[in-house]
């Protein structure tokens, strides 16, 4: 099989960072969490005493903010300007201001842009590449040789995602609060006007409610060695 590009989807808690880097790792591809790189740009406008919640000082501020990932999937990294973001871009002040940010036409024209050449960058070496988002498989990589929508119960996605926040030693581990948080953060990252979350017509719906990491880190494996040679 030629290197893949992959591109994955999925709501909030629905495990997809832990799947893409544990499928990348397996097939030596490099791997994007454009995730992060929207809670980057928003942990950039916090610092900055931009709101969140203004479009247009967002867009403004935007073009000054340099978001840069290390895309190792055994070891991701994210810096804004060169400082090391990958603990606070986790906190609850960035969770709870990513989809206003992210909903800005002008942060998401930026941020799509980067992650094109990321993707070139990786395929130019003869690397393939695993990238996960709201918007990979309808608007960044249309074109990927494999693309997946991610998924489970939103009470499964809480529970995860509220042991991971736990394991982070953050705050923010509680369940019944990461519920309401990440049902909120759906509601907006599906219906916002620019890139909303939906499932791509050519993407195959992977349902994680009832399946361990390793089950669904196997499908998506056997998914892409599947793909025509
Ligand atoms: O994947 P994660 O939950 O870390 O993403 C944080 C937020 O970033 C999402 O809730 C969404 O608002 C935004 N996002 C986006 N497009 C992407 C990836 C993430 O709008 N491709």
């Amino acid at each position: 099989m030629r290197v893949p590009v992959i591109a994955v989807d999925g709501p909030a808690g629905s495990g997809k960072s832990s799947v893409c880097r544990g499928v990348a790792a397996r097939l030596g591809l490099r791997y994007l969490d454009t995730g992060a790189m929207y809670r980057a740009m928003t942990w950039a406008m916090l610092e900055a005493g931009v709101d969140p919640d203004d479009p247009q000082s967002v867009a403004a501020h935007a073009p000054g903010v340099s978001v840069t990932s290390g895309t190792d999937p055994a070891a991701p990294t994210i810096h804004v300007d060169g400082i090391d973001v990958a603990g606070p871009i986790r906190g609850e002040a960035v969770t709870g201001a990513v989809s206003a940010v992210s909903a800005v036409p002008a942060v998401r024209d930026l941020l799509v842009r980067v992650q094109r050449e990321e993707v070139m960058a990786a395929t130019a070496t003869g690397a393939g590449i695993v990238v996960e988002g709201r918007d990979i498989t309808t608007v960044v990589l249309p074109d990927a040789d494999l693309k997946v929508f991610i998924t489970a119960d939103p009470g499964v996605r809480a529970l995860r995602r509220a042991a991971e926040d736990a394991g982070r030693g953050s705050a923010a581990g509680d369940v019944a609060r990461t519920h309401t948080s990440i049902l909120e953060r759906d509601a907006k990252d599906t219906s916002r006007a620019a890139s909303p979350l939906s499932l791509a017509h050519d993407a195959v719906l992977v349902d994680t409610t009832d399946m361990t990491l390793d089950e669904v880190i196997d499908h998506v494996c056997d998914l892409a060695d599947a793909l025509p040679g």
